[in-house]
Protein backbone atom coordinates (compact mmCIF):
# COMPACT_ATOMS: atom_id res chain seq x y z
CA UNK A 1 0.00 0.00 0.00
CA UNK A 2 0.75 3.43 -0.57
CA UNK A 3 2.83 5.00 2.40
CA UNK A 4 -0.05 6.60 4.27
CA UNK A 5 0.09 10.79 3.55
CA UNK A 6 0.92 13.62 6.22
CA UNK A 7 -2.55 14.87 5.93
CA UNK A 8 -5.17 12.54 4.84
CA UNK A 9 -7.61 14.45 2.70
CA UNK A 10 -11.78 14.03 2.53
CA UNK A 11 -13.40 15.56 -0.43
CA UNK A 12 -16.10 18.55 0.17
CA UNK A 13 -19.07 15.72 -0.50
CA UNK A 14 -17.59 13.51 2.23
CA UNK A 15 -18.16 16.17 5.18
CA UNK A 16 -20.93 13.79 7.28
CA UNK A 17 -24.48 15.07 6.25
CA UNK A 18 -25.68 13.26 9.33
CA UNK A 19 -24.86 13.45 12.87
CA UNK A 20 -24.71 10.36 14.62
CA UNK A 21 -26.82 10.37 18.19
CA UNK A 22 -24.39 7.81 20.45
CA UNK A 23 -26.76 7.69 23.27
CA UNK A 24 -29.29 5.43 20.45
CA UNK A 25 -26.51 2.81 20.87
CA UNK A 26 -26.16 3.00 24.38
CA UNK A 27 -27.66 -0.01 26.67
CA UNK A 28 -27.54 1.83 30.07
CA UNK A 29 -28.63 5.41 28.72
CA UNK A 30 -27.45 8.84 30.32
CA UNK A 31 -29.90 9.88 33.25
CA UNK A 32 -32.67 12.56 32.47
CA UNK A 33 -32.14 15.95 33.43
CA UNK A 34 -33.82 16.56 36.51
CA UNK A 35 -36.10 19.44 37.54
CA UNK A 36 -34.67 21.52 40.76
CA UNK A 37 -38.24 21.61 42.39
CA UNK A 38 -39.98 18.91 41.86
CA UNK A 39 -37.31 16.22 40.94
CA UNK A 40 -38.99 14.90 38.11
CA UNK A 41 -37.72 14.25 34.86
CA UNK A 42 -37.35 17.68 32.90
CA UNK A 43 -39.97 17.09 29.55
CA UNK A 44 -40.19 19.26 26.30
CA UNK A 45 -42.40 21.96 28.04
CA UNK A 46 -39.91 22.32 30.77
CA UNK A 47 -37.10 23.07 28.38
CA UNK A 48 -38.79 24.76 25.72
CA UNK A 49 -38.95 28.56 27.94
CA UNK A 50 -35.05 28.42 28.22
CA UNK A 51 -33.27 26.49 25.16
CA UNK A 52 -34.77 26.48 21.39
CA UNK A 53 -36.99 23.87 20.77
CA UNK A 54 -35.55 21.78 17.85
CA UNK A 55 -32.39 21.63 20.18
CA UNK A 56 -34.87 20.32 23.18
CA UNK A 57 -35.56 17.64 20.46
CA UNK A 58 -31.89 16.73 20.40
CA UNK A 59 -31.23 16.86 24.01
CA UNK A 60 -34.50 14.55 24.82
CA UNK A 61 -33.52 12.32 22.06
CA UNK A 62 -32.12 8.78 22.88
CA UNK A 63 -33.26 6.79 19.90
CA UNK A 64 -32.13 8.06 16.62
CA UNK A 65 -29.24 6.87 15.61
CA UNK A 66 -29.01 9.58 13.35
CA UNK A 67 -29.68 13.15 12.59
CA UNK A 68 -29.95 14.91 9.78
CA UNK A 69 -27.20 17.85 9.33
CA UNK A 70 -29.57 20.82 7.64
CA UNK A 71 -27.92 21.77 4.19
CA UNK A 72 -27.66 25.91 5.75
CA UNK A 73 -25.10 24.12 8.88
CA UNK A 74 -24.06 21.85 6.34
CA UNK A 75 -22.68 25.02 3.90
CA UNK A 76 -21.09 26.70 6.52
CA UNK A 77 -19.51 23.66 7.74
CA UNK A 78 -17.80 23.39 3.77
CA UNK A 79 -16.62 26.64 4.58
CA UNK A 80 -13.87 25.55 7.22
CA UNK A 81 -13.95 21.68 7.23
CA UNK A 82 -13.33 19.15 6.88
CA UNK A 83 -10.84 19.84 9.71
CA UNK A 84 -6.94 17.84 8.88
CA UNK A 85 -6.16 14.51 10.01
CA UNK A 86 -2.91 14.95 10.54
CA UNK A 87 0.21 11.59 10.70
CA UNK A 88 2.55 13.02 13.73
CA UNK A 89 5.55 11.33 11.76
CA UNK A 90 7.96 14.44 13.10
CA UNK A 91 6.31 13.66 16.39
CA UNK A 92 6.64 9.89 16.10
CA UNK A 93 10.36 9.83 14.73
CA UNK A 94 11.68 12.79 17.20
CA UNK A 95 10.05 10.22 20.66
CA UNK A 96 11.91 7.16 18.73
CA UNK A 97 8.46 5.21 18.90
CA UNK A 98 6.81 2.92 17.08
CA UNK A 99 3.48 4.26 17.59
CA UNK A 100 1.47 5.49 15.11
CA UNK A 101 0.20 8.70 15.83
CA UNK A 102 -2.70 10.86 14.29
CA UNK A 103 -4.66 13.81 15.36
CA UNK A 104 -7.79 15.63 14.33
CA UNK A 105 -6.88 19.48 14.48
CA UNK A 106 -9.84 21.79 15.01
CA UNK A 107 -8.34 24.68 15.43
CA UNK A 108 -8.22 25.64 11.98
CA UNK A 109 -11.46 28.29 11.69
CA UNK A 110 -10.85 32.31 13.32
CA UNK A 111 -12.72 31.11 16.36
CA UNK A 112 -10.01 28.93 16.93
CA UNK A 113 -11.69 25.69 18.44
CA UNK A 114 -13.89 23.01 18.10
CA UNK A 115 -16.89 24.95 19.44
CA UNK A 116 -18.22 26.42 15.99
CA UNK A 117 -19.63 23.09 15.42
CA UNK A 118 -22.59 23.39 17.85
CA UNK A 119 -22.07 27.04 17.61
CA UNK A 120 -23.40 27.11 14.36
CA UNK A 121 -25.96 24.69 14.48
CA UNK A 122 -27.54 26.09 17.96
CA UNK A 123 -27.62 29.19 15.85
CA UNK A 124 -29.52 27.69 12.98
CA UNK A 125 -31.93 26.47 14.97
CA UNK A 126 -32.94 29.96 16.93
CA UNK A 127 -33.17 31.13 13.58
CA UNK A 128 -35.23 28.91 12.37
CA UNK A 129 -37.46 28.88 15.44
CA UNK A 130 -38.05 32.85 14.77
CA UNK A 131 -35.94 34.61 17.48
CA UNK A 132 -34.40 37.48 17.69
CA UNK A 133 -30.91 36.69 19.81
CA UNK A 134 -29.35 33.93 21.88
CA UNK A 135 -27.99 34.90 25.26
CA UNK A 136 -24.61 32.93 26.72
CA UNK A 137 -21.71 33.05 28.95
CA UNK A 138 -17.97 32.73 28.23
CA UNK A 139 -15.39 32.11 30.30
CA UNK A 140 -11.96 32.31 28.39
CA UNK A 141 -14.06 33.29 25.25
CA UNK A 142 -13.60 30.46 22.90
CA UNK A 143 -17.51 29.90 23.30
CA UNK A 144 -18.60 33.53 22.94
CA UNK A 145 -16.08 33.80 19.98
CA UNK A 146 -17.40 30.95 17.85
CA UNK A 147 -21.22 31.66 19.03
CA UNK A 148 -20.40 35.16 17.79
CA UNK A 149 -19.16 33.87 14.21
CA UNK A 150 -22.79 31.89 14.20
CA UNK A 151 -25.03 34.55 14.79
CA UNK A 152 -23.64 36.64 13.19
CA UNK A 153 -23.87 34.46 9.53
CA UNK A 154 -27.66 33.83 10.42
CA UNK A 155 -28.13 37.77 11.27
CA UNK A 156 -28.97 37.04 15.38
CA UNK A 157 -28.41 38.77 17.74
CA UNK A 158 -25.92 37.92 20.73
CA UNK A 159 -25.66 38.93 23.77
CA UNK A 160 -22.34 37.07 26.01
CA UNK A 161 -22.09 37.67 30.14
CA UNK A 162 -18.38 37.28 30.12
CA UNK A 163 -16.72 36.87 33.49
CA UNK A 164 -15.26 39.99 34.18
CA UNK A 165 -11.52 38.90 35.14
CA UNK A 166 -11.77 38.05 31.79
CA UNK A 167 -12.98 40.45 30.03
CA UNK A 168 -10.74 42.98 31.40
CA UNK A 169 -7.58 40.52 30.71
CA UNK A 170 -8.10 39.27 27.74
CA UNK A 171 -9.24 42.04 25.19
CA UNK A 172 -8.31 40.00 22.24
CA UNK A 173 -11.34 37.47 22.26
CA UNK A 174 -13.54 40.10 23.33
CA UNK A 175 -12.56 42.19 20.47
CA UNK A 176 -13.15 39.47 18.62
CA UNK A 177 -16.56 38.78 19.28
CA UNK A 178 -17.38 42.35 18.71
CA UNK A 179 -16.00 42.34 15.37
CA UNK A 180 -19.33 39.72 14.67
CA UNK A 181 -21.12 41.87 16.00
CA UNK A 182 -21.95 41.11 19.03
CA UNK A 183 -22.73 42.44 22.79
CA UNK A 184 -19.93 41.45 25.29
CA UNK A 185 -20.82 42.55 28.93
CA UNK A 186 -18.63 41.83 31.44
CA UNK A 187 -20.18 39.59 34.42
CA UNK A 188 -21.70 40.42 37.30
CA UNK A 189 -23.16 43.55 35.32
CA UNK A 190 -26.15 45.46 36.51
CA UNK A 191 -28.35 44.38 33.00
CA UNK A 192 -29.94 41.52 35.50
CA UNK A 193 -31.62 41.12 39.18
CA UNK A 194 -29.01 38.66 39.91
CA UNK A 195 -26.18 40.75 38.72
CA UNK A 196 -27.04 43.52 41.19
CA UNK A 197 -27.30 41.71 43.80
CA UNK A 198 -24.01 40.22 43.46
CA UNK A 199 -22.65 43.55 43.07
CA UNK A 200 -24.17 44.86 46.04
CA UNK A 201 -23.50 41.63 47.78
CA UNK A 202 -19.21 41.80 46.48
CA UNK A 203 -18.46 44.88 45.03
CA UNK A 204 -15.28 44.48 43.01
CA UNK A 205 -15.76 41.14 42.23
CA UNK A 206 -13.65 39.47 39.34
CA UNK A 207 -17.26 37.12 38.64
CA UNK A 208 -17.45 33.79 37.60
CA UNK A 209 -18.97 31.17 35.19
CA UNK A 210 -21.89 30.65 37.29
CA UNK A 211 -22.73 33.59 37.97
CA UNK A 212 -22.34 34.46 34.16
CA UNK A 213 -24.69 31.50 33.48
CA UNK A 214 -27.04 33.14 35.63
CA UNK A 215 -27.43 36.80 34.15
CA UNK A 216 -27.55 34.78 30.35
CA UNK A 217 -30.47 32.69 31.50
CA UNK A 218 -31.96 35.35 33.63
CA UNK A 219 -32.03 37.80 30.34
CA UNK A 220 -32.79 34.41 27.95
CA UNK A 221 -36.14 34.16 29.81
CA UNK A 222 -37.28 36.81 30.62
CA UNK A 223 -36.78 39.36 27.17
CA UNK A 224 -39.24 38.00 24.37
CA UNK A 225 -37.69 35.99 21.41
CA UNK A 226 -34.50 35.24 23.19
CA UNK A 227 -33.08 31.74 24.02
CA UNK A 228 -30.30 30.46 26.34
CA UNK A 229 -27.19 28.86 24.24
CA UNK A 230 -24.52 26.47 25.68
CA UNK A 231 -21.12 25.38 24.57
CA UNK A 232 -20.45 22.06 26.15
CA UNK A 233 -21.84 19.14 28.77
CA UNK A 234 -25.29 18.98 26.96
CA UNK A 235 -25.68 16.05 24.87
CA UNK A 236 -27.23 18.11 21.63
CA UNK A 237 -23.60 19.66 21.84
CA UNK A 238 -21.95 15.87 22.08
CA UNK A 239 -24.63 15.40 18.95
CA UNK A 240 -23.29 18.35 17.00
CA UNK A 241 -19.16 17.47 17.99
CA UNK A 242 -19.92 13.71 16.34
CA UNK A 243 -18.98 15.42 13.01
CA UNK A 244 -15.29 15.24 14.35
CA UNK A 245 -15.78 11.69 15.30
CA UNK A 246 -16.96 10.75 11.77
CA UNK A 247 -15.05 12.87 9.82
CA UNK A 248 -11.72 11.19 11.35
CA UNK A 249 -13.07 7.61 10.99
CA UNK A 250 -13.50 8.40 7.20
CA UNK A 251 -10.16 9.55 6.60
CA UNK A 252 -8.57 6.62 8.70
CA UNK A 253 -10.66 4.22 7.08
CA UNK A 254 -9.64 4.92 3.74
CA UNK A 255 -5.98 3.31 4.74
CA UNK A 256 -7.88 0.76 6.61
CA UNK A 257 -6.63 2.30 9.78
CA UNK A 258 -8.03 1.18 12.68
CA UNK A 259 -6.88 3.10 16.12
CA UNK A 260 -6.01 1.03 19.40
CA UNK A 261 -6.45 4.14 21.55
CA UNK A 262 -8.36 7.53 21.09
CA UNK A 263 -7.06 10.34 23.64
CA UNK A 264 -9.42 14.07 23.93
CA UNK A 265 -9.31 16.52 26.94
CA UNK A 266 -12.20 17.09 28.60
CA UNK A 267 -13.87 20.07 30.26
CA UNK A 268 -17.37 19.46 29.65
CA UNK A 269 -16.86 16.45 27.20
CA UNK A 270 -18.03 17.87 24.21
CA UNK A 271 -15.23 17.44 21.74
CA UNK A 272 -14.42 14.08 23.39
CA UNK A 273 -17.85 13.01 22.83
CA UNK A 274 -17.57 13.84 19.68
CA UNK A 275 -14.42 12.74 18.55
CA UNK A 276 -15.08 8.69 20.26
CA UNK A 277 -18.62 9.02 18.85
CA UNK A 278 -18.52 6.66 16.03
CA UNK A 279 -15.54 4.43 17.70
CA UNK A 280 -17.84 4.02 20.67
CA UNK A 281 -20.77 2.95 18.83
CA UNK A 282 -18.90 0.25 17.31
CA UNK A 283 -17.32 -0.47 20.48
CA UNK A 284 -21.27 -0.33 21.87
CA UNK A 285 -22.47 -2.60 19.24
CA UNK A 286 -19.60 -5.05 20.35
CA UNK A 287 -18.10 -4.64 16.76
CA UNK A 288 -14.65 -3.41 17.90
CA UNK A 289 -12.72 -2.90 20.67
CA UNK A 290 -10.83 0.76 21.16
CA UNK A 291 -9.23 2.01 24.32
CA UNK A 292 -10.38 5.61 25.40
CA UNK A 293 -8.83 7.57 27.46
CA UNK A 294 -10.34 11.35 28.93
CA UNK A 295 -7.86 13.91 30.11
CA UNK A 296 -8.42 16.57 32.43
CA UNK A 297 -6.48 18.95 34.97
CA UNK A 298 -5.57 17.78 38.50
CA UNK A 299 -6.71 21.01 39.36
CA UNK A 300 -10.39 19.74 37.91
CA UNK A 301 -10.57 16.28 37.66
CA UNK A 302 -14.28 15.68 37.46
CA UNK A 303 -13.97 11.78 36.68
CA UNK A 304 -10.91 10.61 38.45
CA UNK A 305 -11.97 12.27 41.87
CA UNK A 306 -15.15 13.35 41.15
CA UNK A 307 -18.57 11.48 42.30
CA UNK A 308 -21.47 10.27 39.91
CA UNK A 309 -24.74 12.39 41.27
CA UNK A 310 -27.32 14.60 40.30
CA UNK A 311 -25.82 18.05 40.61
CA UNK A 312 -26.84 21.25 39.21
CA UNK A 313 -25.26 22.39 36.02
CA UNK A 314 -24.25 26.37 36.87
CA UNK A 315 -23.14 27.72 40.59
CA UNK A 316 -26.18 30.23 40.01
CA UNK A 317 -28.50 26.81 40.09
CA UNK A 318 -30.60 28.19 37.77
CA UNK A 319 -30.37 24.94 35.39
CA UNK A 320 -31.34 21.54 35.54
CA UNK A 321 -30.23 19.22 37.56
CA UNK A 322 -27.51 16.92 35.60
CA UNK A 323 -26.75 13.08 36.87
CA UNK A 324 -23.04 13.12 35.77
CA UNK A 325 -19.71 13.40 37.57
CA UNK A 326 -19.23 16.13 39.50
CA UNK A 327 -16.59 18.01 41.78
CA UNK A 328 -19.88 20.08 43.34
CA UNK A 329 -21.31 22.86 41.77
CA UNK A 330 -19.41 25.25 44.02
CA UNK A 331 -16.32 23.61 43.28
CA UNK A 332 -14.19 26.70 42.35
CA UNK A 333 -10.95 25.47 40.27
CA UNK A 334 -7.57 27.49 40.76
CA UNK A 335 -6.68 29.76 38.18
CA UNK A 336 -5.72 27.50 35.18
CA UNK A 337 -4.60 28.34 31.88
CA UNK A 338 -6.56 25.45 30.41
CA UNK A 339 -10.13 28.02 30.97
CA UNK A 340 -11.86 25.16 28.66
CA UNK A 341 -11.54 22.66 31.40
CA UNK A 342 -12.37 24.41 34.38
CA UNK A 343 -15.85 22.35 35.04
CA UNK A 344 -17.50 21.00 37.63
CA UNK A 345 -19.24 18.48 35.87
CA UNK A 346 -19.07 16.30 32.96
CA UNK A 347 -21.66 15.31 29.92
CA UNK A 348 -23.97 13.02 30.99
CA UNK A 349 -23.68 10.63 28.68
CA UNK A 350 -19.99 10.02 28.94
CA UNK A 351 -20.41 10.34 32.65
CA UNK A 352 -22.91 6.81 32.04
CA UNK A 353 -20.33 4.99 30.12
CA UNK A 354 -17.57 6.21 32.19
CA UNK A 355 -19.31 4.38 34.90
CA UNK A 356 -19.97 1.23 32.97
CA UNK A 357 -16.40 1.22 32.72
CA UNK A 358 -15.91 2.20 28.74
CA UNK A 359 -13.79 4.94 29.21
CA UNK A 360 -10.78 5.29 31.22
CA UNK A 361 -9.43 8.64 32.84
CA UNK A 362 -6.20 10.37 33.65
CA UNK A 363 -6.03 13.82 35.57
CA UNK A 364 -2.69 15.42 34.17
CA UNK A 365 -0.62 18.55 35.60
CA UNK A 366 -0.55 21.82 34.39
CA UNK A 367 3.12 22.64 33.65
CA UNK A 368 3.87 18.67 32.51
CA UNK A 369 0.63 19.95 29.91
CA UNK A 370 2.70 23.31 28.92
CA UNK A 371 5.93 20.74 28.42
CA UNK A 372 4.07 18.74 26.50
CA UNK A 373 2.67 21.86 24.61
CA UNK A 374 5.92 23.49 23.94
CA UNK A 375 7.43 20.41 22.67
CA UNK A 376 4.69 19.76 20.56
CA UNK A 377 4.79 22.76 18.75
CA UNK A 378 8.17 22.58 18.33
CA UNK A 379 8.27 19.10 16.41
CA UNK A 380 4.22 19.58 14.65
CA UNK A 381 4.90 23.24 14.42
CA UNK A 382 1.02 23.93 15.80
CA UNK A 383 0.73 26.30 18.26
CA UNK A 384 -1.77 24.12 20.81
CA UNK A 385 -4.21 25.33 23.32
CA UNK A 386 -3.52 24.38 26.90
CA UNK A 387 -6.66 22.84 27.18
CA UNK A 388 -6.09 20.71 23.38
CA UNK A 389 -2.71 20.09 25.08
CA UNK A 390 -3.96 17.92 27.80
CA UNK A 391 -4.55 15.41 25.15
CA UNK A 392 -0.95 15.55 23.74
CA UNK A 393 0.39 15.32 26.94
CA UNK A 394 -1.50 11.78 27.75
CA UNK A 395 -0.64 11.11 23.45
CA UNK A 396 2.70 11.44 24.23
CA UNK A 397 3.47 9.40 27.07
CA UNK A 398 1.14 6.47 25.54
CA UNK A 399 3.90 6.60 22.77
CA UNK A 400 6.52 6.53 25.35
CA UNK A 401 5.46 2.89 26.42
CA UNK A 402 4.77 1.89 23.20
CA UNK A 403 8.60 2.33 22.90
CA UNK A 404 9.38 0.82 26.04
CA UNK A 405 7.28 -2.70 24.48
CA UNK A 406 8.19 -2.44 21.22
CA UNK A 407 4.17 -2.51 20.62
CA UNK A 408 3.48 -0.57 17.49
CA UNK A 409 0.03 0.71 18.46
CA UNK A 410 -2.13 3.77 16.63
CA UNK A 411 -3.15 6.25 18.37
CA UNK A 412 -5.14 8.97 17.69
CA UNK A 413 -5.74 12.16 19.62
CA UNK A 414 -8.07 15.27 19.46
CA UNK A 415 -6.38 18.38 19.03
CA UNK A 416 -9.10 20.96 19.63
CA UNK A 417 -7.72 24.23 19.17
CA UNK A 418 -4.89 27.18 18.78
CA UNK A 419 -3.12 28.35 21.21
CA UNK A 420 -2.61 32.43 19.58
CA UNK A 421 -5.05 33.38 22.44
CA UNK A 422 -3.39 31.74 25.75
CA UNK A 423 0.06 33.09 24.97
CA UNK A 424 -0.40 34.76 28.55
CA UNK A 425 -0.39 31.42 29.72
CA UNK A 426 2.42 30.10 28.43
CA UNK A 427 4.39 33.46 29.11
CA UNK A 428 3.67 32.12 32.71
CA UNK A 429 5.42 28.95 32.12
CA UNK A 430 8.21 30.20 30.37
CA UNK A 431 8.68 32.55 33.79
CA UNK A 432 8.56 29.49 35.81
CA UNK A 433 5.49 31.04 37.43
CA UNK A 434 2.81 28.33 36.92
CA UNK A 435 1.21 26.85 39.78
CA UNK A 436 -1.15 23.86 40.01
CA UNK A 437 -3.46 23.44 43.26
CA UNK A 438 -4.33 20.35 43.33
CA UNK A 439 -7.51 20.21 45.70
CA UNK A 440 -7.21 18.16 48.87
CA UNK A 441 -9.39 15.33 49.79
CA UNK A 442 -10.58 17.76 51.88
CA UNK A 443 -11.67 20.46 49.49
CA UNK A 444 -13.69 18.19 47.22
CA UNK A 445 -15.20 16.44 50.27
CA UNK A 446 -16.67 20.34 51.32
CA UNK A 447 -18.08 21.17 47.80
CA UNK A 448 -19.02 17.41 47.04
CA UNK A 449 -21.15 17.89 50.57
CA UNK A 450 -23.74 20.19 48.97
CA UNK A 451 -24.49 18.53 46.21
CA UNK A 452 -28.52 18.74 46.17
CA UNK A 453 -30.49 15.88 47.88
CA UNK A 454 -32.06 13.60 45.22
CA UNK A 455 -34.04 10.51 46.00
C1 LIG B 1 -13.85 24.53 25.40
C2 LIG B 1 -12.63 23.84 24.95
C3 LIG B 1 -12.31 22.55 25.38
C4 LIG B 1 -13.12 21.78 26.40
O1 LIG B 1 -14.47 21.64 26.15
P1 LIG B 1 -15.15 20.23 25.88
O2 LIG B 1 -16.58 20.51 25.85
O3 LIG B 1 -14.73 19.30 26.96
O4 LIG B 1 -14.65 19.77 24.56
C5 LIG B 1 -11.18 21.95 24.90
N1 LIG B 1 -10.36 22.58 24.04
C6 LIG B 1 -10.63 23.83 23.59
C7 LIG B 1 -9.68 24.47 22.65
C8 LIG B 1 -11.77 24.50 24.03
O5 LIG B 1 -12.03 25.73 23.59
Amino acid sequence: MDKIPYKIYLRESEIPSKWYNLRADMKNKPAPLMHPGTHQAMTKEDLMPVFCEELVDQELNVTDRFIDIPTEIQNFYKMYRPSPIVRAYCLEEKLGTPAKIYYKFEGNNTSGSHKLNSAIAQAYYAKKQGLKGVTTETGAGQWGTALSMACSYFGLDCKVYMVKVSYEQKPFRREVMKTYGSTVIPSPSNTTNIGRKILEEFPGTGGSLGCAISEAVEVATSTPGYRYVLGSVLNQVLLHQSVIGLEAKAALDKYNIVPDTIIGCAGGGSNLGGLIAPFMGQKLRGEQDYKIIAVEPASCPSFTRGKYAYDFCDTGMVCPLCKMYTLGSNFMPSPNHAGGLRYHGMNPALSQLYADGLIDAVAVEQTDVFKAAEYFARVEGILPAPESSHAIKVAIDEALKCKETGEEKTILFGLTGTGYFDLVGYEKFHNGQLEDYIPTDEDLAKSLSKLPKVE
